[in-house]
């Protein structure tokens, strides 16, 4: 068994064009660690890789990706916390500098919580994972006579700020940005058009990143 054909394709395109240019940045980042600034928590939609939007390179960004771009409350309950775990650790190990929540139009999971979608397995871990958006629906309102994509948006963009909020939680984190030592970020991708926009934490709306 080996991988898909278009995996070893594309890894035969990066070991011969860009790991050269790269080599002795790998080398130096097995050396002496990683030591990146920057954490994107990012949704798993493959339309929306943050190593590909900020043209990173190996070793900048410190990513975590899951079904629409959710951020759990701190809860030390015991039970397994995926997200918890990489802030943990971007913050205590690598203490990161910025942390960027980076949502996106046309995101499937804010879809499927708009909607209601009926659970794809009977476990539901979708519906389940998609309930953390609660807080951010409750801020949107209902759909009333609002467009589905307009009010599909507005949930993607609450949606942030409720990660953010939720980011807040985590005491430790919550220190960090209170002493400045960490600054706390909104951006949303826009899938058609390419375009960013970015969250200002004053009033909430999100500005496009000008040319
Ligand atoms: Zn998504």
């Amino acid at each position: 068994m080996s991988l898909p054909t278009r995996l070893l394709d594309g890894y035969r395109a990066f070991r011969n064009a860009r790991l050269p240019l790269e080599q002795s940045r790998y080398r130096d980042l097995a050396e002496h660690g990683q030591a990146p600034e920057v954490m994107v928590i990012g949704c798993c939609d493959s339309r929306v890789s943050p190593e590909v939007i900020f043209d990173a390179r190996p070793g900048e960004l410190f990513v975590v990706r899951n079904v629409a771009n959710l951020v759990p409350p701190y809860s030390p309950d015991g039970a397994y916390h995926g997200v918890s775990a990489a802030l943990e650790f971007a913050i205590a190990a690598l203490k990161v500098k910025h942390i960027v929540v980076l949502g996106h139009a046309h995101c499937g999971g804010v879809r499927a919580f708009a909607e209601d979608a009926a659970p794809l397995s009977p476990g539901d871990f979708i519906g389940k994972w998609m309930s953390l958006m609660a807080p951010a629906a409750a801020s949107v309102g209902p759909r009333g006579d609002r467009a589905e994509a307009d009010y599909l948006e507005q949930m993607e963009r609450a949606s942030i700020a409720n990660s953010i909020d939720n980011l807040l939680s985590f005491p430790r984190l919550r220190s960090l940005v209170e002493a400045g030592e960490l600054t706390l970020h909104g951006a949303y991708f826009g899938v058609a058009t390419g375009r960013l926009s970015v969250r200002d934490p004053a009033t909430g709306a999100f500005k496009p990143i000008a040319e």
